[in-house]
């Protein structure tokens, strides 16, 4: 590469100030997509901006109300520490890719990827995730910033808000209530290193009885990584009961118009989506032999 054609400063100021300067070149992170991008599809890029050198968004900070993962945190560091958060979470963390791209990927990579069939996605959604924006104000010299809702990042299919001088640079999720209930699902084809067919992650809180607090996301089933809106007004306020996931099954399956290429059918996924929020019911009734954790490889060989 010629002199200048790779940047890669390692303050956020300065990443910000490139990224304003250079607005045509490509961002990348881990490379883990960008690198197919060149490898399969033959792409050039006459600059790329590196993120991942740029210190302050290497940390994860905690705070009193939520986690905060910087966009250059690998993959790695990101599910671990939203694995001690949600214990729930290590064994969809394990399955995200394996260990070389965990390790180079990043979750601001995902995230800003936003592909429909990316597994950050739907959890985050699902854990009322937002997305820090930042660019260089050259007027004050200063950095500002934005916030918004994750799912509000996305326009359409691989497209987002996000505007030429601006770089995704924090993700910050909320910290678990104690009482809240949450599982995620990720069906593929392939128990290991696969990519999502459909990935459902919902998350609920119950006050007598009745849901409260309830957040779903879901991943395979639009253009993007989607909230289920429809179904979570099923079933806010109800007794939570056998009928009340019947009516938010039927609401969840109607809510989407999943699309039918070489990992599943459309209709595949949208009875599937369905199952899965009939599986989430059963493991809140308390049964668990039915969940991937109680699954032995020795036994079914
Ligand atoms: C073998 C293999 C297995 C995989 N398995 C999975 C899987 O199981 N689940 C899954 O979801 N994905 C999977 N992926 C896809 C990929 O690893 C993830 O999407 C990863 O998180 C991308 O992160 P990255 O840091 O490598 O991003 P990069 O490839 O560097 O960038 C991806 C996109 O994000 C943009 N970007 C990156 N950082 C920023 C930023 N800070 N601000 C603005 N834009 C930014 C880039 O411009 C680019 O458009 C897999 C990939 C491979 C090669």
């Amino acid at each position: 590469a010629q002199a200048g054609n790779y940047l890669r400063p390692t303050t956020l100021s300065g990443l910000l100030q490139a990224r304003a300067a250079h607005p045509q070149a490509q961002v990348v992170a881990g490379t883990t997509d960008v690198g197919l991008w060149i490898n399969k599809m033959h792409k050039r890029f006459a600059q790329v901006l590196d993120v991942t050198a740029a210190q302050e968004l290497k940390r994860v900070e905690t705070y009193p109300h939520h986690i905060a993962i910087g966009a250059a945190v690998s993959l790695h560091q990101a599910y671990a520490a939203l694995v001690s958060e949600r214990p729930p979470l290590k064994t969809f963390a394990q399955r995200f890719a394996g260990l070389p791209v965990r390790n180079s990927g990043t979750l601001g990579g995902n995230v800003a990827n936003g592909s429909p069939i990316g597994d950050s996605m739907p959890l985050l959604i699902a854990l009322d995730a937002s997305v820090v924006l930042m660019r260089w104000d050259a007027k004050r010299k200063q950095i500002t910033h934005r916030e918004l809702r994750l799912e509000d990042l996305y326009t359409g299919y691989r497209t987002n808000v996000m505007k030429p001088d601006e770089l995704l640079c924090w993700i910050k999720v909320p910290r678990p209530a104690e009482t809240e209930f949450l599982r995620v699902y990720k069906i593929s084809k392939r128990f290991d290193d696969d990519i999502s067919a459909v990935c459902l992650a919902i998350r609920m809180t119950l006050a007598d009885g009745k849901v409260g607090t309830i957040s779903i996301g879901a991943g395979g089933v639009a253009a993007t990584p989607v909230r289920a809106r429809q179904t979570e007004a099923t079933l806010r306020g109800q007794v939570w009961s056998a009928d009340t996931v019947m009516a938010a099954v039927a609401a969840l399956r109607a809510e989407f118009q999943p699309i039918s290429d070489m990992r599943a059918s459309a209709a595949y996924r949208q009875t599937v989506l369905g199952n899965l929020l009939q599986r989430f019911w059963l493991e809140s009734q308390g049964l668990q032999a039915i969940n991937l954790e109680s699954v032995s490889m020795e036994a079914l060989a």
